[in-house]
């Protein structure tokens, strides 16, 4: 048997099985209620009075919950909590800090599922599918792979050679300070991960969720005191990012951030860092995984069917809202004509509404701003006369913030829809002659900035392994006949380049190197008694 976790095994919420019918309770039970959302700060919770309400995005006229800001004591206070916390934190050792995280792991496996996947379903809209394949699997692996890896490197980077009356080791020490956790909406796994894998190896951190995610981030925040976690070693301040990134970096103690979300925030909070390094104890780390403009490029000879259904699931599940969904396709002429029936009614098909009604395969997204943005790009394509939108282009956001799937196809490939990041139900295609793959591959390369995720489709090994020199460096995560979404954790380490982010691999050892600054340690077991040394002898 391997000596390393396995996955934890995504349930299928089938009609009839006992998951279905708790989580629904579940839904049913958060739905009767007001929470109020504290800040926590070492362990204590605050209500400060400023509260903001969490929203169903499918019914946004349902409060979930109210949320009570920190602003700029509790920030304060957060910041020095954390730095007070570190060094018992440290003292308690690696096998305690895995034994908790693998505690919040089987916690969240067992009797916390229901609510970690209710709460997300509520708060982000997603399907009872796509809640449990995040919220849950997902985070559970993070929490086990996290301690397997931190367990193994402990052991395989000490030095390789001592020799005679020395003993060299190297002491796994975290960074020295705290690390500022700021988190997307889409994942709420990616929330739980950001401060705690810092914190399995040693540092303490404050986590800020993003407004979105409030209400789910905080059964986490609760899930992991109740496995043990240890006052202020993550505190939890929902409020302004732009404020708890003042406040934190006037703290000589700040020791990185943990960023994921979109590549302007992180190329602000960047500038910020830079400009604040006079104040620093240390040079901070910066791990930042940001935005995407996720392709998927068709050979003439690939596989039809296989091609639609990775453009409708890639495109479309979480309303687009993942950072690596399918936004932008290369399809040679042949095979667009021979599937574009087929796509487009397979996509008529696709059910939306409430996230409560199993039956539907696409909820709302996130908010206002978000549904404003994406029916901007969706209006703009209906009067451009380079763009015809094949299916798809109509929005309600009466009761919640419902966008029809849509397909643009471009006669222009850097065509704003083509290059730039919607995060929303929207696939645009570019349709080429079939002679030009060549052509296309290095047009899908160079059209846009980021570099996160992609695939190609095709059936020859020479076309694939084509398309894999040509475009290296245009995904940090790289699908060969699959979609570009879905990455497991220790199995496809996610994060990409270029304007994508810093890629340090989540879900693999690289992201939690970035946690640590070892030293190193040379005893010596017969410390010379003399200073002077055989070359100051004179000749004979
Ligand atoms: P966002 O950038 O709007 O917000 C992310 C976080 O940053 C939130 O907590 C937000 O409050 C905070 N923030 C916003 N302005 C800030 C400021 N000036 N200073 C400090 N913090 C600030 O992103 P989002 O809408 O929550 O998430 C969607 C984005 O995240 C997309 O671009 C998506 O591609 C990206 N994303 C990337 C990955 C990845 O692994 N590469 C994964 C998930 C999401």
């Amino acid at each position: 048997m391997a000596d390393y976790p396995d996955n934890e095994p995504i349930l299928s919420y089938a009609p009839g099985s006992v998951e279905r019918v708790e989580l629904q309770e579940e839904m049913d039970r958060q739905m009767c209620e007001v929470v109020e959302i504290p800040c926590i700060i070492n362990g204590v919770e605050i209500f400060t009075g400023n509260t903001m309400p969490q929203v169903i995005p499918h019914k946004h006229g349902h409060v979930l919950a109210n949320v009570h800001l920190a602003g700029p004591e509790e920030m304060e206070a957060a910041c020095d909590t954390a730095v007070n916390a570190q060094k018992d934190w440290i003292a308690i050792g690696l096998e305690a800090r895995c034994a908790i995280f693998e505690r919040a792991a089987d916690l969240l496996a067992t009797t916390w599922r229901a609510k970690a996947n209710a709460s997300t379903m509520l708060n982000q809209s997603k399907t009872a599918f796509q809640a449990e394949i995040d919220a849950v699997c997902e985070l559970v692996d993070f929490w086990r792979f996290n301690a397997y890896y931190a367990r193994q490197f402990h052991d395989e980077f000490q030095p390789l050679h001592s020799p005679e009356g020395v003993i060299n080791s190297t002491e796994i020490r975290p960074l020295e300070g705290f690390v500022l956790a700021i988190t997307p909406f889409n994942f709420t796994s990616i929330s739980g991960n950001l401060p705690s894998a810092p914190a399995l190896v040693g540092c303490t951190a404050v986590w800020k969720p993003s407004r979105n995610s409030i209400f789910s981030n905080y059964v986490i925040m609760k899930l992991m005191m109740e496995a043990g976690l240890p006052p202020g070693v993550i505190n939890f301040v929902p409020g302004s990012g732009e404020a708890i990134t003042s406040i934190a970096l006037e703290n000589p103690h700040f020791a990185g951030v943990h960023f994921t979300g979109s590549t302007n925030t992180f190329n602000g909070l960047w500038e910020r860092i830079a400009s604040a390094l006079g104040n620093l104890a240390s040079y901070p780390r910066i791990v930042g995984e940001t935005g995407g403009k996720d392709f998927v490029v068709a050979h003439p000879n690939c596989d039809h069917r296989a091609l639609v259904i990775a453009l409708l699931r890639g495109a479309f599940e979480f309303q687009g809202q993942k950072c690596s969904a399918a936004s932008r396709a290369y399809i040679p002429r042949s095979v667009w004509e021979s599937i574009k029936d087929e796509l487009v009614e397979e996509v008529g098909r696709i059910t939306m509404g409430d996230a409560r009604d199993f039956t539907n395969f696409m909820t709302a997204v996130i908010d206002q701003r978000s549904f404003d943005k994406i029916t901007g790009y969706i209006q703009r394509a209906q009067t451009d006369p380079g763009c015809n939108i094949v299916c798809g282009g109509s929005s309600d956001d009466s009761e919640g913030w419902f966008i029809d799937p849509t397909i643009i196809v471009c006669d222009d490939p850097e065509y704003e829809s083509m290059i730039e990041e919607i995060f929303g139900p929207v696939l645009s295609i570019y349709i080429y002659e079939d002679d030009e793959f060549l052509d296309v591959l290095s047009m899908c390369d160079t059209a846009s900035p980021y570099a996160l995720t992609g695939s190609i489709f095709a059936n020859d090994e020479e076309d694939i392994q084509t398309a894999f020199n040509a475009l290296r460096f245009t995904a940090g995560n790289f699908y060969i006949n699959d979609k570009p979404t879905g990455a497991v954790v220790a199995q496809q380490p996610f994060g990409g380049a270029r304007a994508s982010g810093t890629n340090d691999k989540a879900g693999g050892p690289l992201n939690l190197l970035r946690w640590i600054s070892p030293r190193s340690v040379k005893r010596t077991l017969s410390p010379p008694h003399e200073w002077g040394y055989p070359f100051l002898q004179p000749d004979e």
